[in-house]
């Protein structure tokens, strides 16, 4: 088969790019691994920056976040016997908003099925190939079992920290950092209503511990715990006693009302880049090319800034045969995401415990200046309310 533009991954950063192309003319087939159902499935981000949300509702996405988002102005920072707002709107003038990546999953379905778009699932074998010509192209074997090919004038790697896209650029070409923590998430989702309005994250000797939520009635919470840590030695009642303890049961008369618990995972902390995110025909985009702890909640937003970056590049490449934002793509790409990468391990390790006295010295005094100075709270608002995308 040929088409203008073969896509490997069916997460946000694959069918949002085959959205954005769509819009202009341009078209796309998409591949992905996993099944349909498998994907749509998958528990993971819950927070959109404003301007994921401006993008998303700028090219007809975003019915679902303002129909079923929740807009926020900001996040508590606390710890022991002390927690605060930190007003996003008031310090930079934007929000974030509350909404699953289950959810912008399956409005991006939705959109890819309205339009008749090309997308086959539990596909496997995917390779790359001759991405230094003018005609690259990729290979897979579809659900049958038929061995099949793309041809296309680009590829875009859209598949995750784990696809080949990344390891199809030539390793003397690449070039990648990495930093992985010693410690991991231990999150739940809950069936009960949040015990607050806005996200709380919180320090405490014991651990990180977050509040989060997905909608009015299905909570979403987080305990640090060491790397390998099993999640069946967590029983339900441990968790809520563990969360209570680290989010200030009882402090102020605040209380965290528990509930049955629907789903419970580990997710090991991790920080990678990989440059350049483009090589001959091939670009990548999101978890392909990076990956952030989730503690600055940036790896959705980062699939989704990137995407929007690649689609006029690679429309300009279609369309014209003009290379000059595809020559561009990585170097702008990149600014962002390496401000986004600080800016997730700046929140990871002011929050994390480490175990050490003085880390811990060094933690509160930080939390103390951001929660005090306009300046601080102004910088953590700024970053995680979200830089523009051509930042
Ligand atoms: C377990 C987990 C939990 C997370 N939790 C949070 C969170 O709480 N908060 C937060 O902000 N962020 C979180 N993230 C990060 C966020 O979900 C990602 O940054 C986001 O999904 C990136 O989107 P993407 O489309 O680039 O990659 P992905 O969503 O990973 O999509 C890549 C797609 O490519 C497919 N693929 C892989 N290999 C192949 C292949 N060989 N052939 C075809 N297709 C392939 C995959 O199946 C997948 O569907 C989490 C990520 C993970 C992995």
């Amino acid at each position: 088969m040929r088409t203008d533009v073969a896509i490997i991954g069916a997460g946000p950063a694959g069918l949002l790019l085959a959205h954005l192309l769509a819009q202009d003319g341009i078209e796309s087939v998409v591949i992905e691994s996993r099944t349909q159902e498998y994907v749509a499935a998958r528990i993971r981000a819950g927070i959109l920056e404003s301007s994921s949300v401006d993008l998303l509702t700028s090219v007809g996405l975003g019915a679902g976040v303002q129909a079923h988002g929740d807009e926020h102005r900001g996040i508590y920072l606390q710890w022991p016997s002390e927690r605060h707002h930190l007003d996003f709107v008031d310090l930079v003038g934007r929000s974030v908003w509350v909404y699953g990546q289950t959810q912008l999953q399956a409005d991006l379905v939705t959109a890819s099925e309205a339009a008749g778009r090309t997308v086959f699932y539990d596909t496997s074998d995917a390779e790359l190939h001759d991405l230094e010509t003018d005609h690259p192209f990729v290979t897979f074997t579809d659900d049958a079992g038929a061995r099949q090919r793309i041809d296309a004038l680009a590829i875009a790697g859209c598949d995750g920290s784990f696809g080949p896209s990344r390891a199809a650029m030539p390793s003397d070409k690449r070039d990648s950092w990495e930093r992985v923590y010693p410690y991991s998430w231990l999150g739940i989702l809950a069936d009960v209503a949040p015990s607050t309005d806005e996200l709380i994250y919180a320090w405490h000797p014991d651990g990180f511990g977050m509040h989060s939520m997905r909608s009015a009635t299905v909570s979403r919470l987080y305990l640090q715990v060491p790397n390998g840590t099993d999640v069946a030695d967590w029983s339900d009642d441990a968790i809520w006693d563990a969360l209570a303890t680290r989010l200030g049961h009882g402090q102020d008369g605040w209380t965290l009302t528990p509930g049955p618990i629907t789903d419970k995972s580990v997710l090991p902390m991790r920080s990678f880049v990989q440059s350049p995110m483009r090589h001959g025909r091939l670009f990548l985009a999101g978890d392909a090319a990076h990956t952030v702890p989730p503690t600055g909640a940036k790896g959705l937003n980062l699939a989704i800034a990137d995407v929007a970056l690649l689609a006029p590049a690679l429309g300009r490449l279609v369309r014209k045969n003009d290379f000059a934002l595809a020559d561009a793509y990585s170097d702008t790409a990149l600014r962002r995401v390496w401000r986004c990468e600080h800016f997730s391990w700046w929140m990871t390790t002011m929050l994390h415990v480490s175990g050490d006295p003085f880390d811990a010295q060094l933690q509160l005094s930080q939390l103390r200046w951001v929660t005090s100075s306009a300046h601080g709270a102004a910088g953590l608002a700024e970053n995680y309310a979200g830089l523009p995308i051509g930042f």
